[in-house]
């Protein structure tokens, strides 16, 4: 507070547990008011170390995967000192949807955004000058304007806590120019302690963010990226549809995600969804606002919608018991992509995903590439990250371990993505690959994949004999397998870096080094078995979570109807009201008093008192 006035008296702080911590005790002071405030028993990991930081004072730069529980690292603070933290967030979704969170757990939370309600701003404004608001949230846009630096600087900041902080650097997806002001933000505001954010793992973009926003270098901590409850899993387009609406169906009334590559796609898969019975919504940027925000809605209030959608959906939204993300089209990166199965599972409890990629996908994602108007570094950086995709989705070995690796981290297999669980059989694909690549170089490198089988398959269509084709010696050679086999043969042996394509005439396959050298007979080429047109074993139902005693089926579903009801009744998405591990807990331990219910994981004192009695109501009457 540089040469500002002395802030007003705090008034109005609902949690000043550090008042009276002793000197030391500040990280004892958090873990009490976590259990008293969120109902959370302990801290996950590397929460600790970040809280211990922030309480200590000083910068704190943090990198938490998705659904580490970064925001505990601010709210947890911002509620012990009674202060004011403003926190900078670019989405207003995620933004509202922590207010309401905190609001349930009796936090004094406010957000200033323009699609307030009108009175809303000033209302949260007054409770800042009050000095009765504990978090502030707000987009960089609207904190960069004068008045309001000015406003807050008036207030007094103590925390600045900045998500996503990635934004601020041009090496990461999403680079938000707005963001690049946040220092002279800071400096307005008299230079408040500032904690930063992010979710994105690679060390280009780390270093980057932390010469943009710091003056000196902040403490910082790197968590582990690995999230052990999300089950992975990945296959080539097979019949996309079908292979959607089993992975759908197997999830029957849960929620989940499924992202299509346009809006035009996730229209039709939503619809060919819908006319499965699945409660489905499509959203997307082509739909008005209205219609955009009630799909949202429904996605976060109501139990089991399936939300297929283009990438636009998903950022901010935290909802934390999505049970499933499916990729009905290839991401744009294993950055992107971990970040949108990310999504699924926050909640620590089982969660499964499903990625399909073809070669039409890794053809335009390399042909956007190659077109977008920017610099030679951007885009080899940009074709390395979908490369290393490409490689994870031909993976022989435990994806996560290869996931992992990219990030920097060694594992040992995780048991709990396909590969680990199906299994991968390879088989010397050598032979096949000579063929398919022969048919490559005896048509003069001109062709692409449909010309290329047809000629292989010894099939007579027009172009074949327009160029003389069946003359040649490969006609035919291939004619024992499938045109979906030598697909996946073309795919990967592009994966493998044995064919390229021609992406300004789209789809041309040319040789590569490595591909004349298995052509020439100098080396292998290993293909997946599965890969070639094998079908796996019907997937299973992900395992129900598994906690102390036996779950109460018929007490679950109605512990849920009590949420929903209380939820519509409240306005706010059943999750703020309780999590379902919460409801499961409450089903398996059958709390008889408050007492019980207080123990149930995500029970704080405010939801205790508001919530207990209806919950405790229903467990009795069950019981009887
Ligand atoms: P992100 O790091 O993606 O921002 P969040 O802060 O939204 O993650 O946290 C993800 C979920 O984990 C939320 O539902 C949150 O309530 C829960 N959570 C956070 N910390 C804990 C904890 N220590 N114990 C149990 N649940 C937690
Ligand atoms: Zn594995």
């Amino acid at each position: 507070m540089r040469g500002a006035p002395a802030p007003p008296e705090r008034a109005g702080g609902v949690n000043l547990f550090l008042a009276d911590a002793a000197p030391g005790g500040a990280l004892a002071a958090a873990r009490e008011a976590m259990r008293r405030v969120f109902g959370f028993d302990d801290f996950r990991p590397g929460q600790e170390d970040v809280i211990a930081a922030v309480l200590a004072g000083g910068d704190v730069f943090a990198v938490m995967p998705t659904g580490g529980g970064k925001s505990l690292c601010y709210q947890l603070p911002a509620i012990l000192r009674g202060g004011l933290a403003v926190v900078v967030s670019p989405l207003i979704a995620l933004m509202r949807n922590q207010v309401s969170q905190l609001a349930a757990m009796g936090v004094a939370a406010g957000c200033v955004n323009s699609q307030n309600p009108p009175g809303e701003n000033r209302r949260v404004g007054r409770l800042a000058r009050d000095g009765a608001l504990r978090l502030l949230y707000a987009a960089p846009e609207r904190l960069l304007l004068p008045e309001t630096a000015a406003f807050l600087e008036r207030c007094g900041v103590d925390l600045l806590a900045i998500d996503e902080a990635h934004c601020i650097s041009q090496w990461g997806h999403d680079f938000r120019p707005e963001y690049l002001q946040l220092r002279d933000l800071r400096a307005a505001l008299g230079g408040p302690q500032t904690i930063a954010f992010t979710a994105t793992a690679d060390a280009a973009t780390r270093d980057d963010i932390e010469a943009r926003l710091f003056d000196s270098p902040p403490r910082r901590f790197v968590m582990g990226f690995d999230r052990p409850n999300i089950r992975l899993a990945m296959a080539a387009k097979n019949g996309a549809d079908g292979q959607i609406a089993r992975f759908v169906a197997a999830h029957e009334g849960e929620s989940g995600i499924v992202y299509c590559r346009t809006r035009r796609r996730a229209e039709d898969v939503a619809q060919t969804l819908r006319a499965a019975g699945h409660d489905a919504v499509a959203y997307h940027a082509g739909l008005e606002t209205g219609a955009r925000r009630a799909a949202q809605d429904r996605f976060l209030r109501e139990d089991g919608v399936v939300a297929v959608a283009t990438v636009a959906f998903g950022m901010g939204i935290d909802k934390p018991d999505v049970r499933f993300v499916c990729h009905a089209d290839m991401p744009e990166n294993v950055e992107s992509w971990y970040q949108e199965i990310g999504r699924a599972g926050r909640d620590g409890l089982p969660a499964d995903t499903l990625t399909l990629y073809g070669v039409a996908d890794m053809a335009r994602r390399r042909g956007h590439i190659l077109q977008d108007g920017d610099d030679g570094e951007r885009k080899r950086v940009a074709m390395h990250r979908f490369d290393a995709l490409v490689a994870l989705c031909e993976s022989h070995r435990c994806r996560r371990r290869t996931l992992l690796a990219y990030f920097g981290e060694a594992s040992e297999p995780c048991g709990n993505c396909d590969l680990c669980v199906d299994g991968v059989e390879t088989v010397d694909g050598t032979e096949d690959a000579r063929k398919a690549m022969s048919a490559v170089a005896r048509t003069g490198e001109r062709f692409a994949t449909g010309h290329l089988i047809a000629l292989l398959r010894g099939e007579r269509t027009g172009k074949v004999a327009e160029y003389g084709h069946d003359r040649l010696p490969t006609f035919g050679v291939g004619k024992d397998r499938s045109a979906t086999y030598w697909r996946a043969a073309f795919r990967q042996l592009y994966a493998a870096g044995c064919l390229d394509m021609d992406i300004v005439r789209f789809g041309r396959w040319l040789l590569t080094d490595a591909g004349r050298r298995v052509l020439r007979g100098e080396e292998r080429f290993e293909m997946r078995a599965d890969a070639m047109g094998r079908r796996r074993a019907k997937r299973k139902k992900t395992p129900a979570p598994a906690p102390a005693g036996p779950v109460d089926d018929a007490l679950l579903d109605a512990l849920k109807k009590r949420r929903r009801e209380i939820a519509e009744a409240r306005g706010v998405p059943a999750y703020v009201v309780f999590a379902d591990r919460t409801l499961i807990e409450m089903a398996a331990h059958k709390p008889r008093d408050r007492a019980g219910m207080a123990a149930l994981h995500g029970v704080g004192e405010a939801k205790l008192a508001r919530y207990a009695d209806a919950f405790l109501a229903v467990v009795a009457e069950r019981a009887s």
